[in-house]
């Protein structure tokens, strides 16, 4: 198992320089490398070109257009690993240990999303020096130990960094960054014993907590027990400050030291907003986790979502996709269940009591009565009843050995 713990440090100056210096090699390299595949890849739509018109003759500017298109596919160039390490190592062979870890992890990214954006049929970027900065360097050429809120390593000394938790495990690589606001950060990867929690000793267990979760807007998410957790609206609260920053920034000259206090003040701002989103889905989530065993929660069209002009801007902001990435590998390390609800169904709009569906049911009626039954419903509830619902079935269709009577649905008492 694989965990990065990241801190906030505290270089002196010389070592914010040399850090400064290490990360610009890591760019300038992957730019080198970028540079280098669109040249070949031009090479390679250029002689497919010229094939073409030897065997057609001359042809007119429509087909040339129409040979544009086609090259999307650009065959993939093989054993670019093998030969850029080549290039990069024999040629400067002044380079120092460190500087090998650089320039080879900068391959490897480079490597990893050069495929991405070929199945993506995507454009590479080149990395630029106004964005986040960072280099990594593999573990054997650092020696690094932390000691209370100090961190020694070969390479720098020793520096002061904020200590939240103990990193566990052997130590593989670690990942010096430079965010937009000129805060610098270390990022360790380890690798630790797999200490993964089995999912059948939780599902054996004399009563298993199952709840279901409704997602939404007006509440950041309803469970079933009927208990609601408030959006937080994190960008609507610094819109204002958020815009007044962009447009400070607009206005000042290019290229002054003015417009780089903007920039850096725009950098703080983004950066707080990102910390606080996430500390609130990490301690949502592991909150849920600790509280249950079992999750069922609808799976989302986010992307769908987004294309909704007006809101997209709050979808955005309430980032369901990281809080259900979160709440699956914290599942993971703890042996217990996410059950994903496929969301076609009509959770909002049927009654979780007798199954009626009000098919007239809009989006702003928070609360209805069942035309059937008379029970008054809670929108949201209602809904996280009904991802109870099914989730429940799917869990037994999942895991038949499970025992329906071991379950304890966590249940309002609208129900
Ligand atoms: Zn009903």
């Amino acid at each position: 198992m694989y965990i990065t713990y990241r801190y906030r440090f505290y270089p002196s100056k010389w070592q914010a320089e040399y850090i400064d210096q290490k990360m610009e090699m890591a760019r300038k390299t992957y730019n080198q490398l970028i540079h280098w595949y669109l040249q070949q890849t031009t090479d390679v739509q250029n002689s497919m070109r010229r094939a073409h018109s030897s065997v057609s003759g001359s042809f007119s500017d429509d087909e040339d257009a129409s040979i544009a298109d086609s090259s999307n596919e650009v065959p993939i160039i093989r054993n670019v690993n093998q030969h850029l390490i080549d290039h990069f190592l024999t040629e400067d062979t002044r380079c120092s240990l460190v500087d090998r870890t650089i320039v080879l992890h900068a391959i490897k990214t480079f490597d990893r999303n050069r495929i991405a954006t070929q199945e993506h049929q995507g454009i590479m970027r080149f990395k630029s020096i106004d964005r986040k900065q960072s280099c990594t360097i593999y573990a054997r050429e650092l020696s690094l130990s932390i000691d209370g809120p100090k961190l020694h390593t070969t390479l720098l000394g020793t520096c002061s960094i904020t200590m939240t938790r103990k990193p566990i495990g052997r130590l593989l690589l670690a990942t010096f960054s430079r965010a937009t606001s000129g805060k610098y950060y270390i990022s360790l990867l380890m690798k630790k014993r797999d200490t993964q929690k089995n999912i059948r000793k939780t599902l054996s267990k004399q009563s298993i907590r199952i709840v279901g979760i409704d997602v939404g807007l007006s509440h950041y998410l309803t469970l079933s027990s009927g208990f609601h957790v408030k959006n937080p609206r994190f960008m609507d609260r610094q819109l204002k400050a958020i815009k007044r920053d962009h447009h400070r920034f607009s206005r000042a000259q290019p290229g002054s030291r003015n417009q780089r206090k903007k920039k850096r003040r725009l950098g703080v701002r983004y950066e707080h907003l990102n910390n606080q989103r996430k500390s609130f889905l990490h301690r949502l989530s592991t909150q849920l986790i600790k509280d249950y065993d079992v999750i069922c929660i609808e799976t989302l069209d986010i992307e769908g979502m987004k294309r909704q002009r007006r809101r997209s801007r709050q979808i955005s902001d309430a980032s369901w996709g990281q809080f259900i990435e979160m709440l699956t590998y914290k599942a993971k390390w703890n042996g217990k269940v996410i059950m994903k609800v496929p969301h076609h169904l009509p959770s909002s709009k049927q009654c979780c009591r007798c199954r009626y569906i009000k098919r007239d049911l809009t989006l702003s009626d928070r609360h209805w009565r069942c035309p059937q039954c008379q029970t008054e419903h809670d929108r949201d509830t209602n809904a996280a009843i009904n991802v109870l619902i099914a989730g429940t079935k799917q869990l037994l269709r999942t895991y038949p050995s499970t025992d329906p009577k071991a379950l304890k649905p966590a249940l309002s008492d609208q129900r």
